[in-house]
């Protein structure tokens, strides 16, 4: 959207960036900027991750660089295996896994490279069959980001190794093939989404969600706005959290843009 009046820069296309350029009410010009080769983020494909309080030069406040570092952002990735046939029932619709040789009142193993996949929780059968037979299967946390360290050959190596455990099948055919996320490494995401890690609270999301400059007695005009899941405090790591942030952002503006302009002072 071009034209004469205030302008608009959005940064990232994601759920929240979009949302954003959607509701805003055609105001002066929006330039919409996404770094990877579509729009959509981490709905589409694979960013409070990406960058963080290093993004920003200046740098931001103090403040919101604290909040950013007293959030958490995790990795939960996706691992899809296709099989030539399904060995599970037609009407099983998960396969969840517990090892018998942990407890819950224990910590777990912390040798990642030997018991990574221990972390899988299991597998949801993808519908409908006629496009396929495939198991998907979630990891998350540190043994998640182990696995986007290894090859393509070795995750299904380990999955196949999953797979005969839990069926007791030392025969059960391998996947025929293995495609997987890697939100970690992918370099305009560095991870799947924010949470309140232990030492934060919902102030930090609401710290973070504030634009600049943050005082309202500041003569100068909102110059740089913040959505995405990240700043949503009720429905952050969500999809909604990220459009309801960037509707916000956009009435923000709309109610901006349509204040009348003050009177210069003497
Ligand atoms: C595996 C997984 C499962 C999920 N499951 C669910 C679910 O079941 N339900 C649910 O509600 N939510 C789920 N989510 C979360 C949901 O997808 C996200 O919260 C939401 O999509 C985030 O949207 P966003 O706009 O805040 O950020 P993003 O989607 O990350 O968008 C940010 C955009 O900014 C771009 N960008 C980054 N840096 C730059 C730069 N320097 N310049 C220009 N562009 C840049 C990125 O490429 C990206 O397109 C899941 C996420 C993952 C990863």
């Amino acid at each position: 959207m071009e034209g004469s009046g205030p302008r608009v820069v959005a940064v990232g296309a994601g759920l929240a960036g979009l949302g954003a350029a959607q509701r805003l009410r055609g105001h002066g010009s929006l330039r919409l900027l996404e770094a990877a080769a579509r729009v959509g983020g981490r709905v589409c494909t694979r960013p409070f991750g990406t960058g963080g309080e290093e993004f920003f030069q200046p740098p931001l406040p103090e403040r919101k660089a604290q909040a950013i570092r007293n959030l958490g952002f995790g990795t939960n990735n996706k691992i899809f295996l296709e099989f030539e046939q399904p060995f599970w029932e037609p009407e099983q619709q998960l396969l969840e896994v517990v090892w018998e040789d942990e407890s819950p009142l224990e910590e777990p193993d912390a040798d990642l490279e030997a018991n990574w996949f221990k972390k899988l929780i299991g597998f949801v059968v993808l519908q409908p069959p006629e496009h396929g037979h495939v198991l998907c299967g979630f990891i998350a946390g540190k043994e998640s980001e182990h696995m986007e360290t290894l090859s393509d050959a070795e995750v299904l190596s380990a999955m196949t190794h999953v797979l005969r455990t839990m069926t007791g099948n030392p025969d059960l055919p391998a996947p025929r093939s293995v495609l997987r996320s890697r939100w970690h490494s992918a370099p305009y995401t560095r991870g799947s989404y924010s949470y309140v890690a232990v030492g934060s609270s919902g102030d930090d999301i609401d710290v973070l969600a504030q634009p600049l400059p943050e005082d309202p007695r500041d003569p100068r005009p909102l110059q740089l706005l913040f959505a995405g899941e990240a700043t949503h405090r009720t429905f952050y790591s969500t999809t909604h959290g990220a459009l309801l942030s960037g509707w916000r952002e956009a009435e923000r503006l709309n109610q901006l843009f349509q204040a009348p302009v003050p009177a210069p002072q003497s």
